[in-house]
């Protein structure tokens, strides 16, 4: 099938409460065109330098995930255009990216990551030091920096009791943070988890956003 072809079919899976986030890394232009063309705006990329040569020649009304791992000092090459981080898993990214919204005059939204799998490879907060983040003098006062969410990743496993057990844990900890006293920059309405082979699942889990490459652009190198 065509990528416009796996596209529709997946978009027309997904509750209407659900969003997509195409995930284009390492594919080239042509094939975003493609998806483009078939109405996706959100597009999810890993690299910050890839994703910023796609901005630079991609219409303009695309919606730019990060949803890699962030190095501190690569924030300035997005804070310009990017739409939303998925991947904070630190209050000191989370200053650098404040910094940096305020020196481009806008408000970055950010998800913080969750560490929900075994494996120790994955990044993300452990609830512990999410509370720490949000009680914190520091992240209450940033004005350039919105956290709209959670994202986390499950285990990589074949083992769809034990990634369904994740995912209601973050599910949980997401339901903590709609809780919270709502401030400036702490609007909580999306959870980004589920990518091509567990986005079903996440979906059934409570799942808002779904991160999918694979199924619609076919398998990476
Ligand atoms: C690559 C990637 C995805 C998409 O993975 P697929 O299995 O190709 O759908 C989703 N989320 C993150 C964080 C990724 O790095």
């Amino acid at each position: 099938m065509s990528i416009a072809q796996n596209l529709l079919k997946i978009k027309s899976s997904l509750p209407s409460t659900v969003t997509l986030v195409a995930v284009s890394k390492t594919k080239p232009i042509p094939d975003l065109m493609e998806a483009y063309n078939a109405d996706q705006r959100i597009f999810g990329e890993n690299k910050i330098q890839e994703m910023s040569e796609k901005w630079e020649v991609m219409p303009k009304d695309i919606e730019w995930h990060m949803i890699g791992h962030v190095q501190t000092n690569k924030v300035k090459f997005m804070a310009q255009f990017v739409s939303l981080i998925h991947g904070v898993d630190s209050l000191k990214l989370l200053q650098e990216i404040n910094k940096q919204a305020q020196k481009n005059n806008r408000i970055i939204d950010c998800l913080l990551q969750i560490h929900i799998a075994e494996e120790e490879s994955k990044f993300g907060l452990d609830e512990k030091e999410l509370n720490e983040i949000l009680a914190s003098k520091t992240f209450q006062e940033m004005k350039n920096i919105r956290i709209v969410g959670l994202m986390g990743m499950a285990t990589f496993t074949d083992n769809r009791e034990q990634i369904k057990k994740e995912f209601k844990h973050l599910k949980t900890i997401f339901d903590f943070l709609v809780a919270q006293p709502k401030n400036q920059n702490l609007e909580p309405k999306t959870l980004s988890m589920g990518m091509s082979g567990d986005y079903q699942l996440a979906i059934e889990c409570g799942s808002t956003m779904v991160r999918i490459g694979s199924s619609i652009f076919g398998g990476r190198q």
